[in-house]
């Protein structure tokens, strides 16, 4: 089992915090070498960064927002040009602003699609010609059971997250013929600074409707993005696969 993703490069969105970060050390503890994407946390990113070299790994960190066209074309050149290629995208990055969608601003509406879903259609367009070329890569999109259930105040988020599913299907269709799969994880309610911002009763409540009645942690979402990665997972495609604790059954 070890060393599964030897010789390949993984680039990361979001990959410098919680979910992200978690996926990265797994990936590089299976091997792989790992580029990084972050929105302007510098000191996060390179301390994730130090983490994944130790584990004796190639590791470079570039800021850039995913939602800016311009921005995420010339990291991607600057990744290809520094590693050679990529063969696995993890489209990870996200945020919320959550609120009723009688209140909701329209910038945040628009925010949270435009860094959540079209911040991965960006990637995957910039990263296909490449992925083509070799007949080969693997597209892992973080997507939430928010965008499979729905989830009052995230009006925004579900929505994004919902699009993010139907962009993992299509993307799968239309590339399979060139070998390169695409696939989503869904998580529940996993423990980062994301859902640190919740009050306390909101946690609570939010634990005790999970069946396995603890919330995710990022290393469970990790596992199954090494799964997706790996040759284990070759012939699969256009797959959404939860990991909630049950909390979407
Ligand atoms: P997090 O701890 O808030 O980390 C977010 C990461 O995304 C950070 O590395 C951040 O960079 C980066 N980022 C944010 N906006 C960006 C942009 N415009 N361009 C590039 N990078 C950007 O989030 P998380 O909880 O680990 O969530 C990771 C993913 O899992 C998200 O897509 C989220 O929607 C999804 N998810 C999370 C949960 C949960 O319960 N936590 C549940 C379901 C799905 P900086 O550090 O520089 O800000």
């Amino acid at each position: 089992m070890n060393e599964m993703l030897k010789n390949k490069t993984a680039l990361i969105t979001g990959g410098s915090r919680g979910i992200g970060k978690a996926i990265a050390l797994a990936m590089a503890a299976q091997g792989a070498d790992i580029a990084l994407l972050y929105a302007g946390n510098t000191a996060a990113a390179e301390e994730t960064c130090s983490e994944i070299r130790a584990l004796g790994v190639k590791a470079e960190s570039r800021r850039c927002d995913i939602a800016d066209p311009a921005d995420a074309e010339a990291a991607v050149k600057e990744i290809l040009a520094a590693f050679g290629s990529v063969d696995i995208l993890v489209n990870n990055a996200g945020i919320t602003r959550d609120g009723l969608l009688m209140a909701m601003k329209e910038e945040d509406f628009t925010q949270v699609l435009n860094t959540n879903l079209t911040g991965a259609f960006h990637m995957i367009k910039l990263l296909c010609r490449s992925f083509m070329k070799q007949k080969s890569g693997t597209i892992i999109n973080i997507t939430s059971v928010s965008g499979m259930m729905g989830n009052p105040g995230q009006a925004n988020y579900s929505a994004a997250k919902a699009g993010l599913i139907g962009l993992t299907k299509t993307v799968a269709k239309e590339l399979a013929p060139r070998g390169i799969t695409c696939n989503a994880i869904a998580p529940g309610f996993v423990a980062t600074a994301m859902t640190d911002q919740l009050p306390e009763g909101a946690r609570e409540a939010a634990v005790s409707a999970i069946p396995l009645k603890r919330m995710g942690r990022p290393e469970d979402i990790a596992n199954a993005a090494v799964f997706l990665a790996s040759d284990m997972a070759a012939y699969i495609t256009g797959e959404i696969i939860k990991v909630d604790g049950g909390l979407y059954i």
